[in-house]
């Protein structure tokens, strides 16, 4: 599913250059349950973004579904992302003027898939993630956990093959984390790639592979048990 060769990645600001991914190689596989550990500032949301084909590596081979992404024009990378790709962020990325359902729905709207059909599926993806009852409630209106859901159920809409997730639970509390690690791993069962970032070590442990990276570097890779 994905392929990752020698990829390498600098910043650069007007006083210096930053290498920040110095050589990764990965191979993640339809259907796994991965996450990317590392502390702050190891790199793990460039390499994120990367894979997502939010950001642009510098050398290297990246194989999505065996097509090189090389060269990209910005409608080639939000085609590929639209057929692909489901993103779950740390603040949720919610209009906060919008329903739940609405919000949902969204990527469906710029599909050009008609209000009624996308608003009814909307409210299957929400009743998936147990949400239902809350389909015309505002973020504002919902509990931090509660708006993680809906941004899954958002990332879901559109029949994605792979989601990438950056500190999905990094704003929850232990409990609501494990609750939507629990919902990651249904979604994984269906056959979903699941790609977890994370920092904390008892959330990479309820994923089935975790891939160090230390230092612009996999440091190592560990099978959970
Ligand atoms: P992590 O997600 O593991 O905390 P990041 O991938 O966000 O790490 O960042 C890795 C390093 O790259 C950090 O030192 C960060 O400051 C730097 N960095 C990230 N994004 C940019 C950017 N757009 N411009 C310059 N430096 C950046
Ligand atoms: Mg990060």
């Amino acid at each position: 599913m994905i392929s990752l060769q020698n990829i390498r990645k600098s910043y650069h600001t007007d006083y210096n250059s930053l290498e920040v991914l110095k050589g990764i190689d990965l191979t993640i596989n339809q259907g796994e349950f991965v996450s990317i550990m590392g502390s702050s500032g190891s790199g793990k949301s460039t390499l994120l973004n990367i894979l997502g084909l939010l950001d642009e590596y510098d050398s290297g081979e990246y194989l999505l579904n065996d097509t090189p992404m090389i060269n990209l024009s910005q409608k080639q990378a939000a085609m590929y992302r639209n057929q692909l790709l489901g993103f779950v962020f740390q603040s949720f990325n919610l209009l906060n003027f919008k329903s739940a359902m609405e919000n949902v729905a969204l990527p469906l709207y710029y599909q050009k898939v008609d209000r009624k059909k996308r608003q009814a599926l909307a409210v299957d993806y929400l009743e998936r993630v147990g949400l239902k009852e809350w389909a015309h409630h505002l973020p504002t209106q919902l509990s931090g956990g509660q708006q993680q859901r809906v941004a899954i159920a958002r990332s879901l809409i559109t029949n994605p093959k792979v989601i990438l997730a950056d500190e999905p639970t990094g704003a929850l509390d232990s409990k609501t984390s494990h609750d939507v690690m629990e919902i990651f791993k249904q979604v994984n069962k269906e056959g979903i790639t699941m790609i977890i970032v994370t920092h904390e070590e008892d959330i990479a442990r309820m994923t089935n592979r975790i891939i160090h990276l230390k230092d612009g570097l996999i440091e190592r890779e560990e099978l959970v048990s």
